[in-house]
């Protein structure tokens, strides 16, 4: 049993720039590439995964433009490169570049993926650990957190937005990354997302509607999704901390 991970790394990161070019100033670097402590943020999530010992190999979907420059840069990462590396061309949305790098890997049914968020770079050895185990013993399994605010359904408005439903706290996860898989049954997901149309927003949910259920391991509330500037500020206050 080999564990492979596939980093999405694809993204433009509209969120993260927006601010930026609301203020004027030139639009910001896709927010995987915008820097933590002088490391762009991939960097920082791809030495976790280099570092841990049950990885075999990491595959990294990069938008076209952005596939020469991370080389380079990877070339200069002496200690990333004990491990084997492949770039993958990403597309539109987030499951497509999950896609082009599954097509990619040659990989035995019950060898393990996880799949994990470029943006999260406080992802922990322990929870790779757990997350893999989990997915070993059920197939398929995230990280996720409890949530803390009191969730609502709602129906958008042209002002914002009008409560439909209250969900029960206790009922909701916030889902985190990684996401482990065996590989036949991420497989069988993507291939029935893709022959129905279906586009989903992370790996569980193509396997949640294939029938296959998925276990929840506890994440960390510092396994943070860098979106906006804000989680930025928060992210270089989390590196300081833990320096
Ligand atoms: O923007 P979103 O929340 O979907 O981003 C989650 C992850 O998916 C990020 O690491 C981002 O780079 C990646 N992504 C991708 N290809 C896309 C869109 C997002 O690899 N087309």
């Amino acid at each position: 049993m080999k564990v492979v991970v596939i980093i999405p790394a694809a993204g433009l990161g509209t969120r993260m720039a927006s601010a930026a070019t609301a203020k004027g100033k030139k639009p910001a670097p896709s927010k995987q590439f915008a820097e933590l402590a002088g490391t762009p943020i991939l960097l920082h999530t791809l030495r976790k995964f280099a570092a841990s010992p049950e990885v075999a190999e990491i595959y990294i979907a990069l938008r076209a433009n952005e596939i020469d420059g991370f080389r380079k840069r990877l070339e200069k990462e002496k200690d990333l490169l004990k491990k084997r590396i492949q770039i993958v061309e990403g597309g539109e949305h987030r499951q497509q570049s999950v896609g082009n790098a599954l097509a990619a890997i040659s990989a035995a049914p019950d060898d393990i993926l996880l799949v994990h968020d470029a943006v999260r770079p406080f992802v922990t050895e322990e929870i790779i650990r757990d997350v893999t185990r989990a997915a070993q013993k059920y197939g398929a399994a995230i990280a996720g957190v409890p949530a803390v605010d009191t969730v609502k359904q709602v129906e958008r408005t042209a002002e914002g937005a009008l409560i439909t439903a209250t969900v029960p706290r206790e009922r909701v996860v916030m889902a985190q990354t990684p996401q482990g898989f065996r590989y036949d049954v991420l497989k069988k997901a993507f291939d029935e997302a893709t022959a129905d149309g279906f586009l989903g927003t992370d790996e569980a949910a193509l396997v949640e509607r294939s029938g296959h259920e998925v276990a929840v391991v506890m994440g960390s509330p510092r396994n943070i999704k860098i979106t906006t500037p804000a989680d930025l500020e928060l992210a270089e206050f989390y590196l300081k901390a833990a320096s």
